[in-house]
């Protein structure tokens, strides 16, 4: 039957999501009505807010939350602002943070929202003032322990304050659990920041003591040095790893006896660029070639779609931390599993940033803030144990397949065994 009438049902991204979860409940033996009832959210919001634009005209913007499944706990997960967001990709994305928080431990369920906008072409009062009329429009439905959300793509701290305080006023008190990634003066914690990028380069310290004698003395390469890039590489190197390559947008840099970490930092700070980094013996290189070079460990820490049927046969790595969302192709997947190369998939990868989110709520909740050291052991802690519980399962279950088909089965598993209890399945 054509489900065309679906706002999402066409979109490429919701039908990947779907593929993924069709993939997982096969490995689970689950039946098809079960993946019936999980593919589509629980529920889909679509919001208009009109925002009176600095030169007095109105203009009309359109948002969405997608609150995919509630399972576990309250809907979880960032909003982005993106001229190009659409339904179909809110309700993935909102998938993806059913299963990321379900594999985390974290005790939540998924959600995603967005608006369509370019955020660039907004005045600072046009942006406060979209960001609050979508969050007043929203405010039914989102709530501390309802939806918490968060930032995403070009939303950041500030735009979490706004949130914050339009909810606050609704509700009549300050309703500090409402979204996480707060600035710290409003109960949020410095250490947010980092937390992907440290995320990112705990599991990739786990993934390598199991896989190849732990990252001491082991050559890193990194795709990527924006906020997940930058934060992988400053810790990987505090753990005693060389980072002999990193690129960006612009292309990369190369030295086979290590770059120097807060030097990187400093020029691409000053020039956007890593490509001004320069030294001795330090090689100019591309994107394509930082893939493909002979080191220990991988960051893909940029975009999706990075690691293909194209050049996965050179791909030299033994380990793969996924810092972007999904950069691994199925197909190249499949290959590097038959190599011998474990890929830590995104799902647990990049699951810093809302365990982080989830360390911020949690205190906020009970009134006490954290120091940021503290939120950092907890998150090492709490990542360290996840990474190597799915690990195990995965070798103990389904070593046949790559890590990510594991990681799949265990967190659709627990969603749908709390679903089962509760009796919605
Ligand atoms: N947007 C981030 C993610 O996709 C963080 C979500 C959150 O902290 O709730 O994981």
């Amino acid at each position: 039957m054509s489900e065309a009438y679906l706002l999402y049902e066409n979109d490429p991204v919701y039908q990947m999501a779907v593929k993924q979860l069709k993939d997982a409940a096969k490995l689970l033996g689950l039946p098809d009505d079960y993946v019936e009832v999980l593919r589509h959210p629980e529920r889909l919001i679509q919001v208009r807010i009109p925002v009176r634009m600095d030169d007095g005209s109105i203009k009309v913007f359109l948002g969405w939350r997608s609150q995919h499944n509630s399972a576990l706990g309250p809907y979880k997960g960032g909003i982005r602002y993106r001229e190009d967001v659409r339904p179909g990709e809110v309700v993935a994305l909102s998938m993806w943070m059913t299963w990321k928080n379900s594999l985390a431990g974290i005790p939540y369920g998924g959600g995603k929202g967005g608006i369509r906008v370019n955020p660039k072409q907004l005045s600072p009062r046009e942006l406060e003032e979209l960001s609050r009329k979508y969050f007043a429009a929203l405010a039914k439905n989102v709530g501390p322990d309802v939806d918490i959300p968060a930032p995403d793509v070009y939303t950041n701290p500030q735009t979490m304050a706004w949130y914050f305080d339009e909810y606050s006023k609704i509700a009549g008190y300050n309703a500090w659990g409402v979204v996480t990634a707060k600035p710290p003066e409003l109960g949020g914690l410095n250490a947010r920041v980092v937390s992907t990028g440290y995320g990112t380069a705990l599991t990739a310290r786990e993934a390598a003591k199991r896989w190849i004698g732990g990252v001491e003395g082991k050559t890193v390469a990194i795709q990527g040095f924006g906020n997940v890039g930058q934060y992988a590489a400053k810790y990987l190197k505090e753990w005693g790893a060389i980072i002999v390559a990193v690129s960006d947008s612009k292309g990369g840099v190369y030295n086979p006896n290590g770059l120097d970490v807060e030097k990187l930092i400093e020029v691409k700070k000053k020039t956007r660029s890593v490509i001004n980094y320069e030294g001795e013996g330090v090689k100019k290189i591309t994107n394509e070639e930082l893939l493909e070079l002979p080191v220990d460990i991988l960051i893909p820490a940029a975009t999706e779609d990075v690691i293909t049927s194209k050049n996965v046969e050179n791909i030299k790595a033994k380990v793969i931390s996924e810092g972007a969302n999904g950069p691994t192709t199925p197909e190249a997947d499949e290959v590097l599993h038959k190599k011998g190369v474990i890929v830590v998939p995104d799902i647990l990868a990049n699951a810093g940033g809302v365990t982080m989110s989830w360390i911020e709520w949690s205190h906020n909740r009970m009134g006490c803030w954290l120091e940021d050291d503290e939120a950092l052991e907890r998150l090492d802690r709490i990542m360290t144990r996840n990474f190597n519980r799915v690990f195990d399962e995965w070798q103990k279950k389904y070593s046949d397949h790559p890590m990510r088909a594991a990681a799949y089965a265990i967190a659709v598993d627990r969603v749908v065994r709390a679903m089962k209890l509760r009796g919605w399945l």
